[in-house]
């Protein structure tokens, strides 16, 4: 037969989904593995999407997505952050954050164009950057530094082809939020260099220590910014598949015109499920969010008990603490701890070079569960360390 996409071809599976199959085969597994919350789509938004499906709102909506939605929630970001986009040109309804990345980079990259990725960061960042046709240039981030974007770093991996920097804050894997003069910083150098921010701020409604600063409203950060965001962390939505992106409305119409023909639009009942999600006040998020910070108080406490070093997470939900003091690698340590303790946590390297020494552990997980879990693991470090 003949070959196939070289580019697809060699990009490796999700190294997450490989655990997840392995605990899928175990009993009694505490998985601190999935990236999504642990709640169910709050009710009322549940009920809007019945409501929908009742009424026969079965058809496809306009390319760009419900009017009422995308008033919604360049309403909800000028509100929030002060951000100023036009519904009308400058926001485009995706099915999920994942389409919005993907349109993202497709529209901006030609091929061989080359997207710095600050890491450990979220596994979709390369392979889509690869898809797109570009090449992802990595840079490190150091937990010392809380996973801080340094513009300095970036700045020595720019070379004449690059082309923008990739950005998720707050992140998975890593729950850092970037300060407001990391970013300030890289925008600093894309003025410099001519080049686009992508910024996914999927988790921008998660966090616990500070506030998060939406990229598109620093200043020079506009024009130049593409900004990505969703309804499935902050409202609990993952299966329903609705996220956005606000960018300039030369982006956005660009990203219209490939979504128009790739995927047509979002799903119509998710997205009046959505128009709910932002209609009422944001109590049930508040509430969630709530929950997450208490389950991060006593994970994160509760880790460093068992020994292990781990930095304040302020965002998402996860935990990245580092296993170094275990002597073993990222990898070992998640395979180890999965046969001994029916524990699922993702080995570090799978988000980048500088995620080894580390394993991610989702908080999104029930407090006695992740009680539970918090033994198992003391138990297995004591046993590895008499081992
Ligand atoms: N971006 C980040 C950083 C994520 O962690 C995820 C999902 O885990 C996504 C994007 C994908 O989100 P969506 O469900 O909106 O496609």
């Amino acid at each position: 037969m003949r070959e196939l996409n070289k580019v697809i071809a060699a990009c490796p599976p999700s190294g997450i989904r490989r655990f997840f199959d392995i605990a899928a085969e175990m009993d009694d597994v505490i998985s601190l593995g999935v990236g999504e919350p642990d709640f169910v789509t709050p009710w009322r938004v549940r009920e809007a999407g019945i409501y929908a499906l009742e009424q026969g709102y079965t058809t496809y909506t306009s390319n760009a997505g419900l009017p009422q939605l995308r008033e919604l929630i360049c309403a909800d970001l000028a509100k929030r952050y002060g951000a100023d986009y036009d519904p009308g040109g400058e926001c485009l309804i995706t099915t999920g954050v994942s389409e919005g990345l993907d349109l993202a980079l497709r529209v901006l990259l030609n091929p061989g164009d080359e997207v710095i990725v600050p890491e450990p960061c979220y596994v979709a960042y390369e392979p889509c950057v690869a898809f797109a046709g570009g090449t992802p240039v990595r840079v490190p981030t150091r937990w010392e530094d809380g996973f801080a974007v340094d513009a300095e770093v970036v700045a020595a991996a720019i070379t004449p082809r690059t082309k923008a920097i990739l950005i998720g804050s707050p992140a998975n894997p890593t729950g850092a939020v970037q300060p407001r003069a990391a970013l300030e910083a890289l925008v600093r150098l894309a003025e410099e260099h001519d080049l686009y921010l992508v910024s996914d701020e999927i988790y921008d409604r998660l966090t616990y220590t500070g506030g998060h600063t939406c990229l598109g409203t620093l200043p020079g950060a506009r024009e130049r910014t593409v900004l990505l965001g969703g309804f499935s962390k902050a409202h609990a939505m993952t299966g329903w598949r609705v996220g956005w992106i606000c960018a300039p409305a030369a982006v956005a119409e660009l990203a219209v015109r490939v979504h128009q023909y790739t995927m047509l639009c979002a799903p119509h009942i998710s997205q009046l499920a959505a128009v709910e999600a932002l209609s009422a006040p944001d109590d049930e998020v508040d509430a969630m969010v709530a929950d997450y910070d208490r389950r991060r108080r006593v994970f994160v406490k509760g880790l460093r008990e068992t020994g292990l070093d781990c930095p304040e997470p302020g965002g998402a939900f996860y935990a990245f603490p580092s296993i170094r003091s275990s002597g073993m690698d990222s990898e070992t340590f998640a395979e180890r701890l999965l046969h001994a303790e029916h524990v699922a946590v993702v080995p570090g390297s799978v988000f980048g070079p500088s995620g080894e020494g580390h394993v991610r552990c989702s908080y999104a997980t029930a407090l006695p569960l992740l009680e539970e879990a918090l033994v198992r693991i003391d138990r297995f470090l004591r046993s590895s360390a008499a081992g």
